[in-house]
């Protein structure tokens, strides 16, 4: 007597998908007698997924499964970042036959069931690591020496992938090779608290600055405006009310943004015409240079972003500043437009180190 088996895995006799459910079942159809292995013919009629073939030397669920062209629904291990898959068959898929846990080896007879239960995906652990944090190598040829900083990471045991990065110390610079300038600028302002601090720093340190107003804080803390004039800081019109789109405003609009003799930044800070002119967010256009240039303002960009205004963290403004940093280099900073602890904070220990370093500040030309 000829067994007949048929197998259906999933109904496609392909691999069945990690958590496609219980895969693969290898049955007698009624009316066969065969009833063990040690019975089973050496050629079988087996059907996958509706199609018959005839195979030979199928003995235990090894034999079935590969006969059937099934692929265990393995549980894989995946890469905690990008979800790579790091070993495909981490937690192997279950075996039963006839309901009963069971294994490649076990012996298969006529009539048997094997079902599959998937494995369960499973995602690598991960590890936390301190990492020392170099200045850009441009940015280290500048000093003798200097230290490097220190980062929080949390990465992939087995991939290396990088989860999050925090920096928990930004590098600290020795003496310049050779003593170079650079120029402060605070945007945004003037700002009730940050801006009397900023001020006490600048002043501690005998440092010059540019601040760049906006007419309307200026006109609500006129004080402050008149404090930055009379301290001897350089004033920059950053326009009336600060609209990033400054070079799409018509030429009226645009004008009545910057022309500073009649707006309350030169009225608020006591008569002491602003300087230069900065565009919000440097959105520079032919016409927005033209307009400052024909009232005397001398347009002032930045060459050191350190995004202090998105509060990237004291040690991150820091890090920034000294990576950015060149001879002749102007650093934009705010004192305005929101809590600006870090950026004070960063400002308390770089005056000092930047000093120390052979850093002299000079107003931008
Ligand atoms: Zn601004």
């Amino acid at each position: 007597m000829v067994a007949v088996l048929t197998v259906t895995v999933n109904g496609c006799g392909a691999a069945p998908g990690p958590g496609a459910g219980p895969g693969g079942t290898l049955s007698e159809p009624s009316g066969s007698s065969a009833s063990s292995a040690s019975s089973l013919p050496a050629a079988l009629t087996i059907t996958v997924a509706g199609r018959r073939i005839i195979a030979a030397g199928v003995y235990d669920v090894a034999d079935a499964i590969r006969v059937a062209g099934v692929v265990l629904p393995d549980g894989r291990l995946l890469s905690v970042v990008a979800r790579r898959v790091l070993d495909a068959h981490a937690r192997p898929a279950g075996i039963r036959v006839n309901g009963t846990a069971a294994s490649l080896t076990t012996a298969v007879a006529a009539g048997d069931v094997i079902t599959f239960v998937p494995g369960v995906d499973s995602v690598e652990a991960t590890r936390i690591r301190q990492v020392p944090v170099s200045l850009d190598p441009a940015a280290a040829a500048l000093y003798v020496s200097y230290a490097p900083g220190r980062s929080q990471v949390v990465q992939g045991v087995l991939s290396g992938e990088q989860v999050s990065s925090v920096l928990l110390s930004a590098p600290t610079v020795g003496r310049l090779r050779s003593p170079a300038w650079l120029s402060f600028t605070f945007d945004d302002g003037p700002d009730q608290l940050a801006t009397p601090q900023v001020m006490a720093l600048l002043a501690a340190h005998h440092t010059p600055a540019v601040f760049c107003l906006i007419g309307v804080n200026a006109l609500a803390h006129p004080g402050l405006a008149r404090a930055e004039a009379s301290g001897g800081y350089r004033m920059c019109d950053h326009t009336q009310t600060h609209p990033l789109n400054l070079p799409e405003l018509p030429l009226a609009q645009l004008q009545a943004q910057i022309r500073t003799r009649s707006l309350s930044v030169s009225q608020a800070d006591g008569g002491v015409a602003p300087v230069y002119f900065r565009a919000p967010g440097g959105n520079w256009s032919v016409a927005v240079e033209a307009v400052a240039r024909s009232l005397h303002l001398i347009p002032l960009s930045w060459t050191v972003d350190p995004r202090d205004w998105s509060k990237p963290g004291t040690e991150q403004i820091i890090s920034s500043v000294l990576n950015q940093l060149r001879p002749n280099g102007i650093i934009l900073m705010h004192d305005g437009g929101g809590n600006r602890t870090q950026t004070v904070a960063a400002l308390t220990r770089l005056l000092p180190e930047l000093a120390a370093a052979g850093w002299n500040a000079k107003y931008p030309s």
